[in-house]
């Protein structure tokens, strides 16, 4: 899963800046990496292992000129975080193309040997981004490149489009061509567009989520439809096409763990979604009879579901765990016990909001169980009476093959027990997760993916692609796990 950004400005324009403010607003999405590409007569790319910040350190970011340019923070579920596998991506030939690209490509092994045997490029990196790059620089190179059209463009995308499987949100720069924006046909992962109007006419911006916008200035536009591609040339006119839409899988997961609580996508405020998901919550907390003297949030993620669920039932919503923000996301960590050991420096229960109470806790989810076993065991010693651990998604039993990071069943506590046997497990009283037909219920029928809950995946995939998505993702923590011994 990772972070986009791409601007799209007229000559005279600094683009560097605004990449680097939206990376640090998409910052959420991806700590591993970061990279930023302008281009000004050439491409200038800037990538490393890191945060933007680190990025930004020590890097002479006023001498990256251009109007143009693309950003990217990744998490790597696919490929180890390292400089190699970074994004932007950039090829030279037929013409020069720079690439971001989020999601997860599922049929990776297939298309890294087309590339190879039919295109006849060698792939340096584990990045998907870099085969979906070769595989349309392949197209481009079958037209007429001293008149290319938007028809051309659109044609070598539709192309591409299907000869890659998975989730993928793509942004690319063709040098002195124009930009492009293009969707995987269930628009799984999502992009928005947004334009700022300068006296020198318009400038266009895409990006993961909205929140960048907002810190930018620019006016959000639309959000990019399954399937859809825009280009726009280097006459600044913009082009839209959808070849090859199918019915809409949006990341149910987006609204309700990836995306940042002042985003909206599709419409929809994520904030506000998270607020639908918690009443929905109070349904069974009733139907157990169950009465909390207090319900408390996992922050940060948490807290719109915990405020909806304690206003449902008419409990207050208190703050009840503090949390130190100078670490990363544990989740991210590659063994269980490097995970434990974050979590546990992470958070700290406020013992007077606690102690002596029956306290109803809510997170977003449950993977491995790992957070919520320390949370629960958190709050027992700061004298809770009694823990009923909440979670705002149903039972994870699925992998997700389109980035989310749960690609190996065999890490998933609710892919192999109970919910009684789980409450066991963390250590809880009682453990409610959202039944999936509430969470379904709240959308149109066409609209969202729940794989990771019903195993219902929307694109092609095979029991050995499963499994080739659980290696590629072991592989890279194994690798991960040397290198930071
Ligand atoms: P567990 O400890 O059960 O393995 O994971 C649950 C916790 O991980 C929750 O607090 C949730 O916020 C977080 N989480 C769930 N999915 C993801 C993901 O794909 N990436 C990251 N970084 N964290 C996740
Ligand atoms: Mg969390």
């Amino acid at each position: 899963m990772c972070g986009i950004f791409g601007i799209y400005a007229r000559n005279g324009y600094n683009a560097a800046p605004e990449i680097l403010g939206a990376l640090n607003a998409l910052q959420h999405r991806g700590q591993d990496s970061a990279g930023i590409v302008t281009f000004d007569q050439t491409f200038q790319l800037i990538k490393g292992k890191g945060l933007v910040n680190d990025l930004i350190k020590g890097q002479k970011f006023t001498e990256s000129v251009g109007a143009v340019g693309l950003g990217h923070v990744r998490y790597s579920t696919m490929g180890t975080p390292s400089e190699i596998n970074a994004q932007p991506f950039i090829v030279n030939y037929p013409m020069g193309i720079a690439m971001v690209h989020n999601g997860n490509v599922t049929n990776f092994n297939e298309l890294r040997k087309s590339v190879r045997e039919i295109n006849h490029r060698l792939v340096m990196s584990a990045n998907d981004v870099e085969l979906i790059l070769y595989a349309l620089a392949a197209e481009l190179e079958t037209k007429n490149l001293f008149a290319l059209t938007a028809d051309d463009v659109f044609d070598a995308v539709a192309t591409t489009q299907n000869r890659i499987e998975g989730a993928y949100s793509a942004l690319a720069i063709i040098a002195d061509v124009g930009f492009l924006a293009f969707n995987d046909p269930h628009g799984i992962r999502p992009v928005v567009m947004g334009r700022k109007l300068t006296d020198a006419g318009p400038v266009y911006a895409f990006a993961s989520e909205t929140t960048c916008f907002d810190y930018l200035s620019f006016e959000f536009m639309r959000d990019l439809a399954p399937g859809e591609v825009i280009f726009i040339d280097k006459h600044h006119q913009v082009h839209s096409r959808i070849l090859t839409a199918k019915p809409q899988h949006f990341c149910i997961f987006e609204y309700i763990y990836f995306a940042r609580e002042d985003s909206i996508i599709h419409s929809r405020s994520v904030a506000h979604e998270r607020s639908r998901m918690g009443q929905l919550l109070a349904q069974e907390v009733r139907r157990r009879n169950l009465s909390p003297d207090v319900v408390i949030d996992v922050p940060s993620s948490a807290f719109f579901f915990a405020e909806a669920l304690a206003n449902a039932i008419n409990v207050p919503y208190a703050r009840g765990l503090a949390k130190n923000n100078f670490f990363g996301r544990s989740f991210i960590q590659p063994t269980i016990e490097m995970r434990q050991n974050t979590v546990r420096q992470k958070l700290n229960p406020i013992r007077r909001i606690i102690s002596g109470k029956k306290v109803a806790v809510v997170d977003d989810s449950i993977v491995r169980g790992t957070t919520s076993k320390h949370i629960v065991h958190l709050l027992r010693e700061a004298g809770a009476r009694e823990v009923y651990f909440i979670s705002a998604s149903p039972p994870i039993k699925y992998p997700c093959v389109y980035g989310i990071d749960m690609s190996d069943k065999t890490q998933l506590i609710a892919s192999a027990y109970s919910e009684a046997e789980i409450a066991n497990l963390i250590g809880a009283d009682e453990v409610i997760y959202q039944k999936i037909e509430d969470l379904i219920s709240l959308y149109p029928k066409e609209f969202a993916c729940y794989a990771c809950f019903n195993g219902d995946y929307p694109t092609k995939i095979s029991i050995e692609g499963l499994q080739a998505v659980a290696k590629e993702r072991l592989d890279s923590n194994i690798q991960f796990i040397s290198q930071s011994i």
